[in-house]
């Protein structure tokens, strides 16, 4: 059994746990993922890690309530329990000294993006974060990614703080400022049209992109092939070959196509468990 020692609601859909775990925490890497259940009958989740604390034996979650599951654990306080939190799971995201990197965080993606940026500022880079949000409201650790950036630019789509727009327009922006020449990585976690539109912009320029992608996923260790993407090509699966993938080589309307499988049961689970 997890403890989740701290819950914070960001908006009423995204919330954050930090949760006990040290074996997973000790062993975390930026990029990684863990799947959960939150008792014996539950469905298993895949929820990429927002940030970690080896010292402290801690996993911070960040996750949006769209399904009967999400629901359920946000329904939880600090002091209840998880039955199972597996992980760390997944390739763990390639840090090196790249030079600039620009960080593109779309809405609850903003969490996976931090370990990252923190890792590739820590190995040297010159980090770009651009984080966006629906709203003012649904906008959450502007102050930790600034921390970790060495330049941090905000968008919201209605124009309720700072700058109105998509991350996509600042991306553009930026490259286009900066010389092509002089960024060597773009890094886009988000909803899926999200990160397809950066590749739609970086691919005109050709900067290597990669995405963190969350396809439907059951056992997370490669047996069941529920995730499987097609990139450049060929078949991966996203739990033990990703998450991330170079985002020019993915197939996403595929992959839009597979995560929309099981929509109906999914509305139906839902529906089910708010009556
Ligand atoms: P959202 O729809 O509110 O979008 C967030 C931001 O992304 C927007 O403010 C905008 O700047 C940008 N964006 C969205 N659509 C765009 C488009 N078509 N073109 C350009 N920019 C666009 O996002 P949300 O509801 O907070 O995100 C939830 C989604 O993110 C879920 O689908 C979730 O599964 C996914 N997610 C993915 C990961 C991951 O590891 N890949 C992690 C967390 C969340």
């Amino acid at each position: 059994m997890f403890k989740i020692l701290d819950k914070q609601v960001f908006s009423p859909v995204v919330k954050q746990m930090v949760i006990e775990a040290p074996r997973v925490a000790r062993r975390c890497q930026p990029g990684q993922f863990v799947i959960l259940r939150i008792h014996e009958e539950g469905e298993r989740i895949p929820l990429t890690i927002a940030d970690f604390d080896r010292e402290k034996g801690t996993i911070t979650i960040v996750f949006q309530e769209v399904g009967k599951t999400t629901r359920q654990l946000g329904t939880l306080e600090a002091g209840d329990y998880i039955r199972d939190f597996v992980g760390p799971l997944g390739t763990p995201s390639h840090i090196e000294n790249f030079g600039t990197v620009i960080c593109v965080g779309g809405g609850v993606g903003i969490a996976p993006v931090f370990p990252i940026a923190r890792a590739l500022k820590e190995a040297g880079n010159h980090v770009i974060s651009i984080i966006g949000a629906r709203s003012k409201d649904l906008l959450f650790w502007e102050d930790r990614m600034r921390e970790v950036s060495s330049e941090l630019f905000v968008t919201t789509d209605d124009g309720s703080y700072v700058r109105k727009g998509f991350v996509t327009d600042v991306l553009k922006e930026v490259i286009e400022d900066r010389g092509r020449d002089n960024i060597s990585l773009v890094l886009a976690i988000g909803p899926q049209p999200m990160m397809r539109a950066c590749c739609d912009v970086t691919r005109d320029y050709g900067i290597k992109t990669i995405v963190s992608l969350n396809a439907l996923m059951v056992d997370g260790t490669g047996m069941c092939g529920c995730c499987r993407v097609t990139v450049g090509g060929q078949t991966r699966f996203v739990c033990v070959d990703g998450p991330e993938f170079d985002g020019h080589q993915v197939d996403f309307a595929e992959l839009a196509r597979r995560s929309a499988t099981f929509r109906a049961e999914e509305q139906r689970a839902l529906e089910r468990h708010t009556c």
